[in-house]
C-alpha cells in the first residue's frame, strides 16, 4: 500500500507527520473521499470541486489543478491495484510553531492521499437494509466546509456502533440534518423524495446530486425541505448516502420500523441505478 505525501509516493508503513502539522494540532485542514468502482473514480470531478470549495472557505490555496489531482488519485489506486474502495485525500495548513493565526506565506501545505479497499457493489447492508439512532447534532456552524474537525461525528457515530447500528441521524431543532458521514433521505407515504436543503447546516454531498437527478429523471417528485425525526419514523422510504455507502436503504430509526422494515422498492431503484452508471464510468 502506498502513500501520497507533499508530492511522492512512499511505502505506508514510512508515511510520516510531523506533529507541529496544524491539522494534527488544531484540525485546521479539510479532506475529501471519493469511490472507486470497477478500478474507475466515480463522480471525481464533482468531488474535486467540493475539495477546492473547502480550500478557498478556509483559505488554503489548491496546491494541484482538477487534471493533476484526478491524475494522481488514478496512479495511486493503480499502484495499490484497487478495483473497488476509497481513495482520501486531505489537505492541511502545513507544519509551524503552534501559534493559532496562520503560519508565514511560504508555508506549505500538507497533501496527504491514500485508498482503502472497500466493498461497495455487494455491500451485503445493503442488500437488508441497516438500521440508525438519533443523536443530537452538536458541530459548528460551517458545516458545508468538509473539515477534518470530526469529533462531534466521531461521538455520534461511536454511539451508533456502541448501539448495533450502522449510522447516526443528528437531529436539530427536532429536524434531522444529516447522517454522522451521509446525507439523510426520506421518501413521503404520498412519494414525495425529502431531503434538506443545502445551507451551513449540512455538508453539499455529491452523491446527494447524483441520486436527486436520477430521482427527477425516475419523475419522483423532490422536496427540499427540512423534516422532522416523527416525520421521517412516518415515511414509506429512507435512506441514506455518501461516497462509499452510495445509496444506504434504512430500514428501522430509533428501532422503529420504516415501511415494512424492508429496503424500499425506490431506494432500491436508486441504488441500482446508480451502479450502474457509475460502473458505466458514466458519473466521471
Ligand atoms: N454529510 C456528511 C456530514 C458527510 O461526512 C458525508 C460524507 O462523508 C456526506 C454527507 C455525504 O457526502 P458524499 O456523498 O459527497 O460522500
Amino acid at each position: 500500500r502506498t502513500v501520497f505525501l507533499n508530492g511522492d509516493f512512499v511505502p505506508f508503513e514510512e508515511a510520516r507527520i510531523p506533529v507541529m502539522d496544524r491539522g494534527f494540532l488544531f484540525a485546521d485542514g479539510i479532506y475529501e473521499v471519493a469511490a472507486i468502482i470497477d478500478g474507475k473514480l466515480v463522480d471525481e470531478v464533482a468531488h474535486l470541486a467540493r475539495l477546492d470549495r473547502s480550500l478557498r472557505a478556509i483559505e488554503i490555496a489548491n496546491p494541484y489543478t482538477s487534471e493533476e489531482w484526478i491524475a494522481l488519485m488514478r496512479e495511486l489506486a493503480a499502484r495499490d491495484e484497487v478495483r473497488e474502495g476509497l481513495v482520501y485525500i486531505e489537505v492541511t495548513r502545513g507544519v509551524a510553531e503552534r501559534d493559532f493565526p496562520f503560519p508565514p506565506e511560504g508555508t506549505p501545505p500538507t497533501v496527504v492521499m491514500f485508498t482503502q479497499a472497500k466493498r461497495i457493489l455487494g455491500a451485503p447492508a445493503a442488500e437488508k437494509g441497516v438500521a440508525v439512532i438519533t443523536v443530537p447534532d452538536l458541530r459548528w456552524k460551517r458545516r458545508d466546509i468538509k473539515s477534518v474537525a470530526l469529533l462531534a461525528q466521531v461521538l455520534a457515530k461511536q454511539e451508533a456502533a456502541r448501539a448495533g447500528v450502522s449510522e447516526a441521524w443528528m437531529v436539530e431543532d427536532g429536524h434531522v440534518t444529516e447522517g454522522g458521514s451521509s446525507t439523510a433521505f426520506i421518501i413521503t407515504p404520498d412519494d414525495r423524495l425529502v431531503t434538506r436543503p443545502l445551507s451551513n447546516a449540512v455538508l453539499p454531498g455529491i452523491t446527494r446530486i447524483a441520486v436527486m437527478q436520477l430521482a427527477r429523471e425516475m419523475q419522483l417528485t423532490i422536496e427540499e425541505r427540512l423534516f422532522t425525526v416523527e416525520e421521517a419514523l412516518c415515511a414509506r422510504e429512507a435512506f441514506y448516502t455518501s461516497a462509499s455507502a452510495i445509496v444506504m436503504p434504512v430500514v428501522t430509526i430509533d428501532g422503529k420500523a420504516i415501511g415494512d422494515g424492508s429496503p424500499g422498492p425506490m431506494t432500491k431503484r436508486l441504488r441500482e441505478v446508480y451502479l450502474a452508471l457509475a460502473r458505466d464510468g458514466a458519473l466521471a
